[in-house]
């Protein structure tokens, strides 16, 4: 595996790569795009440490297994170990950094598995399938309310969101996370995606941003 948590300015995160938790289904104008029921609870699962590799200038996707479909989501890097119940306070103490995601999917295989009733983790947790950029130290991230997402493709914004939009928000997000899974330092959680999801082409320009804090540009190889 190679990847290592850096922040913006370039400084390796002393933490290792652990899992990340991500929540399905977290925007409901996302949910209704794919014909999806907006869920009544935080809708969970977990990409491996191996699904990870840093948005360099190019990135390679996984060859041979379908279309592979992008969706941008805020990251948040976990500091401190988060278990059971917890209070606002510590889940936003556990923060120690936040970013932008690839939550990348092999559609086609997931609208396969789904429909059989069979687990995602053939279309979700492949080597590559988590793409993530640099971490904003979370003392400059501002409010986590405020935090927003956009990117581009060829130019052409393809999707923008803010965390006001979540169905369920960051912190509320952490607390339920860590009711069902320990967190620890240097896992990742990604919050969902809000609507505008496609699909990926060799030779594509993307530029994801969380305007004002963090922007990273990226070509899809091939
Ligand atoms: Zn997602």
């Amino acid at each position: 595996m190679n990847y290592q948590h850096h922040y913006t300015d370039g400084t390796a995160i002393d933490l290792p790569m652990g899992k990340v938790v991500c929540v399905g289904r977290n925007y409901a104008e996302h949910a209704r795009e794919l014909n999806n029921p907006v869920p009544t609870e935080p809708l969970l699962f977990i990409k491996p440490a191996t699904s990870v590799v840093p948005i360099g200038e190019e990135l390679a996707l996984i060859q041979g297994r379908g279309p592979v479909h992008y969706e941008t989501e805020i990251a948040l890097l976990i500091g401190q170990p988060l278990t059971g119940e917890v209070s606002e306070a510590q889940a936003s103490a556990a923060i120690a950094g936040v970013g932008l995601a690839l939550d990348l999917t092999l559609r086609e295989l997931q609208d396969q598995l789904k429909a059989k009733a069979h687990p995602w983790e053939r279309a979700k947790c492949f080597d590559g399938a988590c793409p993530l950029t640099p971490f904003v130290p979370a003392a400059e991230a501002g409010e986590l309310s405020e935090l927003s997402l956009q990117l581009e493709i060829n130019g052409e914004l393809r999707q923008q969101g803010t965390a006001a939009e979540m169905i369920t928000p960051v912190l509320a997000l952490l607390r339920h996370v860590a009711t069902q899974f320990t967190l620890l330092p240097g896992d990742v959680v990604i919050t969902g995606t809000p609507a505008g999801v496609g699909v990926l082409n060799p030779g594509d320009q993307l530029q994801l941003a969380m305007p004002g804090k963090l922007q990273v540009t990226t070509r899809i190889a091939g």
